[in-house]
């Protein structure tokens, strides 16, 4: 194209000339030179990485990461922290920090409301019925049994994601995402990616018929190793001496409930004989499923020849032991730093596996989480802070009562996400204002122990409480299409249920969460500290891939250390 323009440039001299004897014209040419010398002396652009590795750590806060820093291997997370880029503010703007809407921002550059996924499970608005993120009662597990709830499909993600541009621009870029759960696997592989999920039934893993009518070889001779099995019997033993783990929480706290909760940890019951589904669940609160998610992922980079051609691969892997074990033991524990160590020593085996198999000059590595998590009520109330559980049945039975008083008879509202949804029959029936049924309901809401923040739907539609405590990231977490009709917050350190510890607010210890990139080709080391959203991973990735960012993304590129 440029020497077609010089050759005919040469043609017309004499006009040529005259054009440029203006003092201005000459300087526009002596430009135009400077960026054709430019362009013929500017270096090849950057190839493309060969494959992008996604790793999630469900459930794991930005504090234990810099807590444990000094007990890391040489290579796992480390790899990150001292030689990749680690962007160490970083948070989700969305409020209900929870799995699914974590797992459908990551690489969708989209929060809540815009992709559509305001939980892990809700009720349809219209109907009341039950609804699971991932749910699709027109798919089924492969060679499984499948509930009606059970996760099969991204039907109800309202967003593409970036493997989903990437294979748009090329089919044969590929998409392979796996996890422990299904919503970590099927959220991030978008429409056109492939989901694989770990089956608690058997110790193996599945896709769907949302994908495939059929395992290829290589899924069907990984689970014929039943490596699942090889677990049974064994124990979790700590990593490291005792004293290793003064600054985290001894084992057998009280409020781990009558099961306890201590190192080391026999992986199925005593009397068992043989392994079962009971196991195979155990096995998700240990280190034990992430190493055979991590197994499944080198199976697929050789099954499925991820980073061997010039054409990008996304292989994006949710390991979901950590939010079990914090669920179970909270953050603070013995038992979650032990795993955290664990799963930084499998991290580090697999990036070595990486090189050798793909090639340290060929790959980025991402990592970050869905959400981080909060500590143990009773372990904040003996630190002194206002901390405790809500009975939520009991909550929304004075509620409807309160609501019954005012409204009449009739069961009022249910709980779908993180919001409370009005019984669309009964108000159709009844003819009561919706408006001061939102008004009411936030009333009786916000006399409970325990309860925050609530805004109606008039005011989420209309943004009119702008600027009001959690307004914005509660917005965020609110989709006018799914949602109820109020949404609420709990204090923080409350927390819904009788587990230790869990997650869903929009606190620090929730939104709070690594955002780590290691690829020497393309990401110089280094620490920012300037504060990040997830949401900016999405279109940070699809400039790396060469590709557009998704269309709903509303992040930016990530401040990259240079
Ligand atoms: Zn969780």
């Amino acid at each position: 194209m440029i020497s077609v323009n010089l050759s005919a440039t040469a043609t017309m001299k004499p006009a040529f000339s005259r054009y440029f004897s203006h003092p201005l014209r000459l300087s526009l040419a002596l430009l135009l030179a400077a960026v054709l010398a430019g362009c013929a002396s500017a270096p090849a652009p950057e190839p493309k990485p060969k494959l992008l590795v996604f790793l999630v750590v469900d459930g794991l806060p930005q504090r234990q990461i810099t807590g444990y820093r000094d007990q890391l291997a040489p290579d796992g997370l480390a790899r990150f922290l001292e030689r990749g880029a680690w962007f160490s503010e970083a948070h989700y703007g969305h409020a209900f920090t929870v799995t699914g809407a974590g797992h459908a921002t990551v690489l969708s550059g989209a929060y809540t409301h815009r992709n559509g996924i305001i939980g892990n499970e809700w009720r349809d608005a219209q109907t009341g019925e039950r609804e699971y993120c991932t749910g699709d009662t027109t798919a089924t597990y492969i060679g499984h049994k499948t509930q009606p709830l059970d996760g099969t499909s991204p039907k109800n993600l309202r967003v593409e994601t970036v493997g989903d541009v990437l294979r748009a621009a090329d089919p044969r870029a590929k998409v392979i995402a796996v996890s422990g759960k299904d919503r970590g696997a099927i959220l991030p592989a978008g429409k056109r990616g492939t989901a694989y999920m770990y089956m608690a039934q058997s110790g193996q893993f599945a896709s769907s018929t949302y994908y495939m009518q059929q395992h290829p070889a290589w899924v069907n001779s990984f689970n014929g190793r039943k490596l699942a099995d090889g677990y049974f019997k064994t124990q979790w033993k700590p990593l490291l001496e005792e004293a290793a783990y003064a600054r985290s929480l001894p084992d057998n706290q009280r409020w781990y409930g009558p099961r306890g909760g201590a190192l080391p940890m026999l992986m199925g019951s005593p009397n068992d004989d043989a392994p079962g589904p009971a196991f195979y669940s155990q096995l998700l609160r240990s280190p034990f499923a992430d190493a055979l998610t991590l197994e499944f992922a080198r199976a697929a980079i050789t099954g499925e020849s991820l980073g061997q051609d010039e054409v990008p691969d996304i292989l994006s892997i949710s390991l979901s032991g950590h939010d079990y074990v914090n669920h179970q033991y909270s953050a603070e524990s013995r038992l979650s730093h032990d795993h955290l160590l664990q799963l930084d020593r499998l991290l580090q085996a697999f990036f070595a596996d990486l090189d050798a198999k793909v090639g340290r000059d060929n790959y980025i590595a991402m990592l970050t989480a869905d959400h981080g998590f909060m500590p143990a009520p009773e372990y904040s109330q003996a630190q002194g802070r206002d901390a405790g559980r809500v009975n939520g049945g009991q909550v929304l039975t004075r509620v409807n009562d309160g609501l019954e008083k005012r409204f009449g008879p009739g069961n009022w509202v249910s709980y779908s996400g993180s919001s409370l949804l009005f019984n669309r029959q009964l108000l159709a029936q009844t003819k009561v204002d919706a408006n001061a049924l939102a008004e009411e309901a936030r009333a009786l809401l916000l006399a409970e122990p325990g309860f925050a923040a609530a805004y109606t739907r008039r005011e989420l539609e209309s943004g009119s409480a702008a600027g009001r405590p959690f307004f914005e990231p509660m917005r965020k977490s609110w989709h006018p299409l799914v949602s109820g009709d109020v949404q609420y917050i709990l204090k923080p350190y409350w927390m819904f249920g009788t587990g230790t510890a869990t997650h869903g607010s929009p606190y620090e210890y929730d939104t709070h969460v690594p955002i780590l990139a290691w690829g020497p080709r393309w990401v110089k080391p280094g620490r920012v500290d300037s504060r990040v959203g997830v949401v900016d991973i999405a279109p940070t990735v699809a400039r790396w891939l060469g590709v557009a960012a998704p269309s709903s993304a509303e992040g930016q590129p990530l401040p990259l250390p240079n």
